[in-house]
């Protein structure tokens, strides 16, 4: 069976390691290149991409990540981890730097002081059942896509309304909201799958 890592620098890797536990899978917290070797996916969670950044660098884990990905390995972010896996970020810090591989330019904090966090449902292509409940903490939101990304769903109401906030290209699945803190296993069973094809 795949094993699945949960990037264990910061943020809410607890949850996501919760939540893939209730998918029936193998996961494990990642936090050192022997670790990174023994997976077979990677979800980078929610937190600060500054202090990731930071981490991940001091871990000696940003280039290890940056070519398992480069080599294939199945990788889903959500929000700060969105941007991790974002090859250009917008209202970044200057030494922030991110693993890459996926063809978005995020914006951090787009949504704006006001709106530090809300919910709203978002319809999600490729996922029966209904919309997700979607939670956007200080989220970023996806300014552009290349040709290579699916856009998989938006933002629908109020201000943002037209804003993309989840995005698949091949093995690479990344939302700007976190299915982790909602119990909502559709996200991480996708991944899942997604992992299972790829191993
Ligand atoms: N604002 C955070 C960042 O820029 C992301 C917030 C989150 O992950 N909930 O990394």
């Amino acid at each position: 069976d795949p094993i699945i890592g949960v990037l264990a620098l910061q943020g809410d890797f607890r949850e996501h390691l919760t939540a893939l536990a209730e998918c029936d899978v193998i996961a494990r917290p990642v936090r050192r290149p022997s670790e990174l070797d023994e997976v077979d996916g990677l979800v980078i969670p929610g937190g600060e991409s500054t202090a990731m950044s930071n981490l991940a660098i001091n871990f000696d884990l940003m280039d290890p990540i940056s070519d398992r990905i480069k080599r294939g390995m199945p990788a889903y972010g959500t929000c700060a981890g969105m941007i991790m896996l974002a090859q250009e970020v917008l209202d970044g810090r200057p030494d922030q730097r991110s693993f890459g591989g996926l063809g978005i330019t995020v914006r951090r904090n787009a949504f704006g002081r006001q709106v530090d966090s809300f919910e709203a449902p978002v319809e999600l292509t490729g996922i029966e059942g209904g919309p997700v409940n979607a939670v956007f903490i200080r989220a970023p939101w996806v300014e552009s896509v290349t040709d290579e990304v699916e856009v998989m769903g938006r933002v629908t109401d109020g201000p943002a309304a037209g804003r993309i906030v989840a995005v698949r290209q091949g093995n690479l699945l990344a939302t700007s909201f976190h299915p982790e803190l909602t119990g909502d296993l559709r996200l991480h069973r996708l991944f899942v799958e997604m992992v299972h094809a790829a191993s």
